[in-house]
């Protein structure tokens, strides 16, 4: 099976924690489901992270491109 790896903080969140998938759409998954799960902690770095997220998703623009940008990080990682 092959896996790619992005941690919380290279995903727009504010931890090391890794998440392993086959798709960006995967990762991005997960990625979310975390962030969610810290926020209902309280979670301050994750808050702050997720406000940050928020003021980016403002513009459609902007938020298309950082999902392009990660999505060919995503793509250019090795599979290990
Ligand atoms: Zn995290």
């Amino acid at each position: 099976m092959i896996m790619k790896k992005m941690t919380c903080k290279q995903l727009g969140g504010a931890c090391d924690k890794e998440f392993q998938a086959n798709t960006f759409e995967e990762i991005g998954e997960m990625s979310k489901k975390h962030a969610m799960d810290m926020f209902q902690n309280g979670d301050k770095p994750h808050l702050k992270a997720m406000n940050e997220m928020q003021e980016l998703m403002k513009s459609p623009e902007a938020m298309k491109a950082w999902f392009e940008n990660k999505r060919k990080e995503f793509n250019a990682l090795p599979e290990n």
